[in-house]
């Protein structure tokens, strides 16, 4: 089963989501702060990673942009936020993010958007 990253620093956002990805069948990871998810991605290749923005270190933006500069840039980032302004998705894929959900997270919608990157993910790795 598909092994997720979850970079965030409120335990109990952390809390609900692996919650909810659990109970779908995947794997969890958790980091607490961007250094750490940085360092948990390379060491651990997760198949996808869910990055707040708000981390107490470096933010989420700054750390995709070091991971999408990285060895690991094939894994998909989709970007966590709460700061639902305008500009917001277009700042979190520019800084290299695959995809953006809204904070407060809703199941149906963490669930259709890991497994739509999952699947594209996936297919990539086929056609190498
Ligand atoms: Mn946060």
């Amino acid at each position: 089963m598909a092994k997720i990253l979850y970079v965030e620093d409120n335990p109990q956002n952390m809390r609900l989501v692996r919650k909810i990805l659990n109970a779908a069948g995947y794997d969890v990871l958790e980091a607490p702060n961007g250094i750490s998810g940085i360092t948990m991605a390379t060491n651990e290749l997760p198949d996808l990673i869910l990055m707040d923005v708000n981390l107490p270190d470096i933010n989420g933006l700054e750390a995709a942009s070091r991971l999408k500069a990285s060895s690991v840039s094939w894994i998909p980032i989709i970007a966590l936020t709460a700061n639902a302004m305008h500009g917001d998705r277009e700042n979190c894929l520019a800084a290299g993010c695959d995809g953006y959900l809204a904070k407060p997270v809703m199941k149906n919608e963490l669930l259709n958007t890991v497994a739509l990157f999952l699947k594209q993910s996936a297919a990539a790795h086929q056609h190498q």
